[in-house]
């Protein structure tokens, strides 16, 4: 890719933090690689999670996970997420771990050819998203699973508040959710419920594996020495003074005040970089620079303290600028910033140093900077 505006994707760290986590926990961990790997890219992401320990893929959609077959990649993967049963050969013949939502699907599956169909329960303990409320339903539908010779390989819940330091609803979740697998008496092999904040904060005995998405790419809500990974970038591509009084972007929204320097950077709203982040700022140079005027789709303004040439590199997100805090000031949450950053963003791979898989011959000076 062309365009100068990437995400740098720093695999070594993510590698550390995979096996910081899984030593940490001393449980199979799965890694969570739904919405393209958190918008990095899910097959690069994916083989970096296996070369540092994960035992098991976890994506949302049965898409996402033909996409990781597609790239060749054959480990054990799990679609968390909703399933129609009219597609579950296609789960057989790839391989695919599927979640049982309910006995309603388990009904809606029982018209397919599931013989072999590798399979995890979902529990509801306090979600009230997805999942089968209770033993008794439970029951129904492991009784039926068996009859269509579907293999019960995993039992799981997800919490609802981990990210609070107050365990309350989450003691009550886990309480629930081991009485129930305790009733089931059945031999799981993947018994399930921390994501990447119950993980680092929330400990517990009764599973035998995590489930990280976020926290692999340095980011959870309380403090840890995990490493940052991803940064986001992009370059000056014009640059000029601008008088006192003229306006700048769409609505005429910003108006100079005095001979300002202003210039222009090729992200925009279709790239993930919304308009909310008007009025922000990026980092150049050693100092910030004030988004003006209105974001547009492909393109948007800075105004600089000082002359930076064109090329000039400018830090969105990344050691100046973290994750978290571009979250807060959006008013919004680190996966949803990382989440809406879109496919037309190049993606570079930083290992040892070097980078890597979509790397261009525009990205040279790259190699010059980590010497
Ligand atoms: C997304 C997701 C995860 C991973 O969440 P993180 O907070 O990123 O670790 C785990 N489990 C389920 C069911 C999910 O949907």
């Amino acid at each position: 890719m062309y365009r100068n505006s990437w995400i740098e994707i720093d695999v070594d760290a993510l590698k550390e933090n995979v096996r910081k986590l899984k030593q940490k926990t001393k449980k199979k961990f799965i890694a969570v690689i739904k919405a393209n790997g958190y918008g990095n890219g899910d097959a690069a992401i994916a083989k970096a999670c296996l070369e540092s320990g994960a035992d098991m893929l976890a994506v949302s959609s049965l898409d996402e996970a033909l996409s990781i077959r597609n790239a060749g990649i054959g480990d054990e993967l799990l679609i968390l997420g909703y399933v129609d049963p009219i597609h579950l050969g296609l789960c057989v013949q790839n391989n695919i771990t599927v979640t049982a939502v309910s006995e309603h699907w388990v009904k809606m599956a029982m018209q397919q050819q599931c013989e072999g169909l590798k399979i995890h329960l979902k529990v509801d303990t306090g979600m009230n998203r997805i999942g089968f409320k209770g033993c008794d339903e439970l029951k129904n539908g492991i009784e039926m699973l068996r009859k269509m010779r579907a293999e019960i390989t995993g039992i799981f819940t997800h919490f609802a508040c981990s990210d609070v330091s107050d365990n309350r609803m989450t003691d009550c979740q886990m309480t629930q959710f081991q009485k129930i697998v305790e009733e089931l008496e059945m031999p799981f092999e993947w018994i399930h419920c921390s994501n990447s904040d119950a993980t680092v904060h929330y400990h517990e005995s009764f599973s035998n594996a995590v489930r990280c998405g976020l926290a692999m790419f340095g980011i959870t809500s309380y403090k840890t020495d995990l490493k940052n990974v991803m940064s986001l970038y992009t370059k000056i591509i014009h640059v000029k003074k601008v008088p006192a009084g003229q306006s700048v972007g769409y609505g005429a929204t910003y108006v100079t005040s005095k001979d300002e320097i202003i210039a222009t950077v090729p992200i925009g709203y279709a790239d993930g970089w919304v308009r909310a982040h008007q009025g922000r700022k990026a980092y150049v140079n050693g100092y910030e620079a004030e988004f003006v005027g209105r974001i547009c789709m492909d393109q948007a303004m800075l105004k600089l303290e000082h002359w930076e040439e064109e090329g000039t590199v400018v830090e969105l997100i990344g050691d100046h600028l973290s994750l978290c805090q571009v979250a807060e000031e959006l008013n919004t949450i680190p996966y949803e910033v990382m989440t809406l950053l879109s496919d037309r963003l190049a993606k570079v791979y930083k290992r040892s140093g070097n980078y890597c898989e979509s790397f261009t011959p525009r990205f040279d000076h790259l190699k010059e900077n980590d010497a």
